[in-house]
Order: C-alpha cells, then structure tokens, then sequence
C-alpha cells in the first residue's frame, strides 16, 4: 500500500523504523495535494513551510534516537475556521478572505507541541454552515469516491483531503453534524467529543452552546489519538470541562460482551435509503454476533430536533458573528457615506446567502415580541430532548442509526432548496443538543459504491465506551480496508 494510504499509527511505525524520514512523508503529502486538489478542492491555504519545519524537528529527534510522540510527523490539515498563527482563516468567506490569524488556537497549540506537520486550511461551508460544502464563497469540495457528488459539511474539505489521502489526519468542528456527516459521506472516520471536552479557544465560534472540535481519521486508533493529543481543560475557554480525559487509547481493545446497544427506532423508518438501513442492520447483527444485547429504543421527541437546532443555533450565530462589522476584522466596503452604510455594506458584500439567512432567522428569533414564542419555546424543547437522552441511556450503553437517511448527494442538487439541505442532518443534530460524544464510522457501501456511515452515540463524557464499540465493529467488518479503488 502506497505510504500516504496508510493510516497514522502504520506511518508513526515507518517514521520509528526509519523507514521514512518525516521531512519526505510531509513532501509525498505536498506533492499529493498539488497533484489532486485543483479537482478535490479540499484547500483554501497549504502551508509547506509550517509544515515541513516540524517535519524536520521529528527528524532530529529520531536521528538522536529521542522517543517520539505517536502523531509527530503525521501530515494533518486545519479546517479553515480554526487560527493557526500566520495562516489565512478565512471561514470560506469573504468577510475573512485576507484575515490572517495573529494567534494560534489551543488545538493548534498543542498539535505543535506533540510534533503534528499541519499542511493547510481545509474548505468548509461558509462560517460552517451548511451540509454538502456548496456554501463555501470560494469553491465546491468534489467527493473522492465520485467527483459529481458532494462530500457533505460544513467540514468537506477536512474529510475529503483525508479520504483522498492527501493528508492522513484533520481536525473539523460539529455544531449539528458537521463532522459525522462528511465523515459518512466520505468512507472515514469521524468523531465529535462531549460537549466541552476539547478547547474552542481560536476556533471562530459559530453557535457556541453547540460548536465542539474533532478528529477525522482513518481508524478508529487514528481519530483515537489526535482526540487525546487535542482533548483536555484550557483556561482558555469557559465552556472547557477540567475533567480527566482519561487513557482512550490503551482501553480500545476491551472486550464489548454485553455491551447494550439501543437502536433508535425513528431513524430506522421512512425517507431511509434502503441499502442504508441494510447496512445499518448488518452492523447491528454484527454486534449481536459479537455478544452485545440489542434494542430497539425511541427517542420521541427527536423530530423536534431540527426545528430546535435552526432556532437556536441561528440565534446564537446572529449574536456570534455580529463581530464581522468591517471595523475590526476583514472585509470593508469602500466609498462609504458613514458608519451606518459602511457596517450595512461590508456585511451585505462580504457574507454569502446562506450566513445572510442564518442571521436574520436569528435575530428574528431573538427580537423581542418573538422571544417566547421561538427562543424560549426551542430551549425548553432541547431541555427535554436532552431528557429523552437521559433516560435511554438508563437503558443502553450506546445507541447507534444511520449518520444520515442516504449516502452523498449529487452537487447542486439540494443547493436552492435550503429545507431539504437541513434534513440531511436529522440523525445527527440531537448529539449537539444535549452535548453528547458520537461518531461516524464506515460500514459499507450502497449500489453505486458510495459509502455508507454508522452513527453511534453515547453517555456524555462516555468516550471510551463510545471508541471502544466502534473498534470492536471496525475489527469485523474491516470496511475502510475493502473500500472501492479511488
Ligand atoms: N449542517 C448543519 C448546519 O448547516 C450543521 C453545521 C455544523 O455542524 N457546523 O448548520
């Protein structure tokens, strides 16, 4: 297998070996990049000198023989929303084309510190919003497994550049499933932590009660570690939990003999592609072999979800990115009569339509006189969302259904229809809701070879649970290793 192909821990090994040197893994990912994204679109920056500045360093240490931290040197990519000093973050917006960023995140920070050569700024939907990546002002992310179908979002760019093998790790963020659902779309491993468990300091907020950072991966041991190099209490940010993240990754490999998994019911129904919910079966009868007790289990309240979630999380981004005013950061309009037209013309040249409508749902919702009716009402909807959760896990360790109702969706053909744009995120916006960890992991492909993802969520906090269930699967179906020729 060509060395990029391979997954990080199988490249931590070549790199220990020396069968590599980490400055010549980090060019085969340049050269890679160069070669195929002019078609994937999976970048908005590269940044090779970053790069291969910290490729050099591992070399040095693994020429004087030092230990090296399991991802240093494993090329890896940002999504273009999180600050890494020196780079372009632009949000895919205008507003941000030529905002360069004077800080590192906290993500960043500490990628640095465990030696990760970081490639480039990935694509996204603009500001995140949006789920095929079509929203992004500068250009459409293709999917590598069919270059007419779109790779999901907002984080396309982060999963296609690592189903294309461009890099082999990246970091996207989740605010309704904008992890899970290029994760499924793209045949990878995707995975969105607790609410709170890694840092948003330098990732540029979208609805903050909702946004989280995660792993994208070709493993589960992959998004395993970049979890825990990222994961952890940081001052930095308030919504951080000062709780111990616990050793994951030495814990994979447990046995999940009774191990009770909930099916949930309302995502198994209508508007479900049937080689989906084959597949989803298959999985769960795999589990069943495996010795883990299945059950059905409803979470009755879960069509309520996207109604919530477009009321809050459009309330919380109207307030968030009322920052982008042409006076502190980014795009200004010229020729301006005064302070009033230059605020109103910056903003309506530099956001998209998408962001445009995001911030008037919101500052809709939030005007007074609709408060109650909108506001109020979603919360306490997501209040008992978050009630439903609580008591099916009184009855399951996990609960498992399709990451999305049907496999990758042909470009443009949801673009002008922004209500069936957010139903594509019915299975995973719950999650954000109530701030539980879940993740997308391949489980096979429908009739035209696309991939097909499995959503498993757990307890809050239950990480390990979570990534263990998931390694088990991933053992018997071996699915990213029988994926179709790219
Ligand atoms: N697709 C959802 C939206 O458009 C979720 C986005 C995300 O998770 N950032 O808002």
């Amino acid at each position: 297998m060509e060395l990029l192909e391979k997954t990080a821990v199988e490249q931590h090994k070549a790199l220990v070996n020396k069968e590599v040197s980490a400055v010549e893994l980090t060019k085969a990912s340049i050269e890679r990049i160069e070669k195929l994204d002019k078609t994937l679109g999976a970048f908005n920056s590269v940044t090779c000198d970053m790069a291969l500045e910290t490729a050099k360093k591992v070399d040095e240490k693994i020429s004087k023989g030092e230990t090296i931290p399991m991802l240093a040197g494993i090329p890896t990519a940002l999504k273009d929303n999180m600050n890494a000093i020196g780079t372009k973050t632009t949000c895919s917006s205008k507003i941000l084309e030529n905002f360069v960023s004077p800080y590192d995140a906290t993500i960043t920070t500490k990628l640095k510190e465990n030696l990760v050569p970081i490639l480039g700024k990935t694509n996204l939907d603009e500001f995140a919003m949006g789920s095929s990546n079509e929203n992004s002002a500068f250009k459409i992310v293709r999917n590598p497994y069919n270059l007419n179908k779109v790779p999901g979002g907002s984080s396309g760019g982060s999963a296609a550049s690592v189903s294309s093998s461009e890099v082999t790790l990246s970091l996207g963020s989740d605010t309704g499933g904008s992890i899970r659902l290029p994760a499924s779309f793209c045949g990878i491993y995707g995975f969105k932590p607790t609410y709170g468990r890694v840092s948003r300091y330098g990732l540029v907020a979208f609805a903050s009660s909702l946004d989280q950072i995660g792993p994208f991966g070709k493993c589960v041991e992959d998004i395993t570690y970049l979890y825990e190099a990222i994961a952890g209490h940081d001052t930095k940010d308030s919504t951080s939990l000062d709780m111990e993240v616990g050793n994951i990754s030495g814990n994979l490999k447990k046995d999940i003999k009774g191990l009770k998994i909930g099916v949930i019911k309302e995502l198994m129904t209508e508007g479900v592609a049937d080689d989906v919910k084959a597949s989803v079966e298959n999985a769960v009868k795999t589990y069943e072999k495996m010795g883990a007790v299945i059950k059905e289990i409803s979470l009755p309240l879960l069509k309520h979800s996207i109604g919530v979630y477009y009321i809050v999380a459009t309330a919380e981004a109207s307030s968030n990115l009322a920052r982008f005013d042409g006076v502190r950061y980014g795009y200004r309009a010229q020729n301006c009569e005064n302070l009033l037209e230059m605020y109103c013309k910056s903003r309506a040249e530099g956001f998209g339509p998408e962001v445009k409508r995001r911030i008037m749902l919101g500052t809709y919702a939030l005007s007074s006189g609709y408060y109650d009716a909108y506001y109020k009402k979603a919360q306490q909807l997501r209040r008992l969302i978050a009630d439903d959760f609580v008591k099916a896990f009184k009855e399951v360790d996990i609960m498992v259904s399709p990451t999305c109702p049907t496999t990758a969706f042909d470009l443009n053909s949801k673009a002008n229809n922004p209500l069936e744009m957010y139903l594509t995120d019915i299975a995973t916006i719950s999650s954000n809701l109530v701030g539980a960890p879940a993740l997308s992991m391949p489980i096979g492909f429908d009739k035209e070879k696309m991939p097909i993802g499995l959503q498993i969520i757990a307890k809050n906090l239950d990480e390990a649970t979570l990534l263990q269930s998931a390694y088990a699967l991933e053992q018997e179906l071996n699915v990213y290793n029988s994926r179709p020729e790219l």
